[in-house]
């Protein structure tokens, strides 16, 4: 029996580590081909070796979404070595955490080019490939601050948000051509992004928890899963929200 990705393309940016490297583990073992990508050629060996572990096969390249060249080169490389990409799980991202009072310029910046810019661009990049094929699959990873904010987060949550706002209207430009675009929107994962909590706030945002743990990464690889297969074929400008019971929306 074939499995349901069989045959399929998958790009995985941010791979390396936390919510990407379960992402690409999962999608592998639905049967795709996995491109996961990390910003250092140390990182792709490591995305590289995460699927030989799991006696998968699967690629690591390297991925700057700041740089455009290295995405242009990406995209080619994905192309002319194994073919169109016919899944984008645009999952890359960073925190630059500060009250607004005291955010620079650069913590705005980077965060909104790493996050939101980023979408636009790998997006862009693909979907001529998957226009072409009457198919695709565009997941990106939002978050659940983009939904409630966090003191400490504006410019964090503001990508999460306008990760919504795009990914809305670019299901309505490109669904009449087999391609839909939805958003994964975990709560409090596991990962080195919020290992950096105290005890204290852990302990407090539990609270707030119905399910009463963080979530893992496979949680949210989950629900990407579902929306990468044939099974979500008929869902598009959708969220899915992966959070625990911390917000009903
Ligand atoms: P993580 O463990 O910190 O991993 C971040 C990943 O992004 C790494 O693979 C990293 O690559 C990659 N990355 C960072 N900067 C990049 C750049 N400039 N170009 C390309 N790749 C870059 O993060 P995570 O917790 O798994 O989060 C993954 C996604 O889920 C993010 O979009 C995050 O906002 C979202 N999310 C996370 C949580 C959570 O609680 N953890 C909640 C809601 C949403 P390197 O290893 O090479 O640095």
């Amino acid at each position: 029996m074939s499995l349901p990705l069989q045959n399929k393309i998958a790009l995985v940016t941010g791979a390396s580590r936390g919510i990407g490297a379960a992402i690409a583990v999962k999608l592998s073992k639905k049967g795709a081909l996995v491109i996961g990508t990390a910003t250092s050629a140390k990182g792709a060996k490591i995305v590289e070796q995460t699927f030989e572990l799991n006696k998968l096969s699967g690629v690591g390249m390297v991925l700057d979404v700041n740089d455009n060249t290295s995405i242009n080169e990406l995209i080619k490389n994905i192309i002319t070595q194994h073919g169109e990409i016919n899944i984008l799980i645009n999952n890359a991202g960073i925190t630059k955490d500060t009250l607004l009072m005291r955010m620079k310029d650069e913590d705005w910046d980077v965060v909104i080019n790493t996050n939101l810019k980023s979408v636009y661009k790998l997006s862009q990049s693909v979907i001529k490939g998957m226009m072409k094929n009457r198919y695709g699959r565009i997941i990106n990873i939002s978050s659940v601050v983009g939904h409630m904010g966090n003191a400490g987060q504006t410019n964090y949550s503001a990508t999460k948000a306008g990760i919504t706002g795009f990914t809305k209207s670019l299901a309505q430009e490109i669904g009449n051509r087999g391609i839909t675009v939805n958003c994964v929107a975990p709560g409090f994962i596991d990962t080195d992004m919020t290992r950096a909590l105290t005890e204290e706030q852990r302990n407090l945002l539990l609270g707030h928890i119905p399910l009463s743990r963080l979530g893992s990464p496979n949680d949210v690889a989950n629900a990407v899963v579902f929306l990468a297969t044939d099974d979500s074929g008929y869902i598009t400008g959708e969220t899915i929200h992966v959070n625990g019971g911390m917000l009903m929306v």
